[in-house]
């Protein structure tokens, strides 16, 4: 497993013009009170020195009076505070998590979530990385309600079986899980194709079938299936959604709000040998 690719923000630009780097500047609206902020950090904190051993608080459970408050205006319109450790690199310099798939972002990008945005697109997969099996009972014989009775006797299990998925980072960076039905396949050997008379006979299926139903698939999907056909309909596909990609944003500026404890009250804390602390959601969510 390669690491992911460290930037590929020219990807991005296709569809999101970036206009020069982030910059630090004043942003409309302003920060939450400092003090409701710390109220909250307080209360994660102590919360997690209930679960925590004493022994590993101080690895475990950062150290409040170190933590730096930030705003930053995403591509998306939004304005989030972000809280980071110490204040020497902007949030832009920093690597931001996706929680699905618990990946690292590229630098410049962070996850801000939209019902509105566009679909996921295909993207050709890069890595193919991590592998897990996971195993699969018969379906039951009657379809869900959504399929109809036809479609169901085609595409239903009906002993139980095993697929692998894999961890992949499909051209844009991002981290996606790709499924391989056959066991034995492995990146090396490349992917199996179907027989040549068998991929005719399927185009052929698939004109007909939109021709019939011209709203069964969107454009975007028929491309990806004419993409596949072209290539001989391999398996796994070298295409994956990346359902990243509409909701990563780019940062385009940014602002500094001020350290969760004040300064001077950090000697004061540290003289009392008080350790408030962050949660480890709290700091997923925000650091
Ligand atoms: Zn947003
Ligand atoms: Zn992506």
């Amino acid at each position: 497993m390669g690491a992911p690719p460290t930037n590929s923000r020219h990807l991005l630009l296709e569809d999101r013009p970036l206009k020069g780097a982030p910059t630090l500047q004043r942003l409309r609206g302003k920060a939450r009170p400092r003090t409701e902020v710390l109220r909250e950090c307080e209360a994660e904190a102590a919360e997690m020195r209930e679960s925590i051993p004493r022994v590993l608080w101080d690895f475990l459970i950062p150290d409040l009076t170190r933590v730096f408050r930030w705003r930053v205006q995403l591509d998306c319109g939004c304005i989030p505070e972000i809280l980071t450790r110490e204040d020497d690199t902007p949030p832009h310099e920093m690597q931001w998590k996706e929680h699905v798939h618990d990946s690292q972002l590229t630098r410049g990008q962070m996850i801000c979530w939209h019902d509105e945005s566009p679909p996921p697109p295909y993207r050709l997969i890069n890595e193919w990385g991590e592998r897990r099996e996971v195993a699969f009972p018969a379906d039951p014989v009657a379809p869900p309600e959504y399929i109809d009775p036809e479609a169901w006797a085609v595409i239903r299990h009906d002993e139980p079986h095993t697929s692998a998925f894999w961890k992949v980072t499909p051209a844009c960076g991002h981290v996606e899980e790709a499924v391989a039905s056959s066991l034995d396949w492995t990146p090396a050997s490349g992917p199996h194709l179907a027989p040549p008379h068998r991929v005719k006979q399927m185009s052929a299926e698939f004109d007909e079938i939109w021709h019939a139903n011209p709203e069964l698939q969107t454009e975007r999907h028929r491309n990806h299936t004419r993409r596949m056909l072209a290539d001989g309909w391999p398996s796994p596909q070298p295409e994956q959604l990346c359902y990243s990609y509409p909701q990563v944003r780019m940062i385009l500026a940014y602002e500094r709000v001020g350290w969760l404890v004040p300064r001077r009250r950090k000697a004061a804390n540290a003289a009392r040998n008080a350790t408030p602390a962050l949660s480890r959601s709290t700091l997923k969510r925000r650091l």
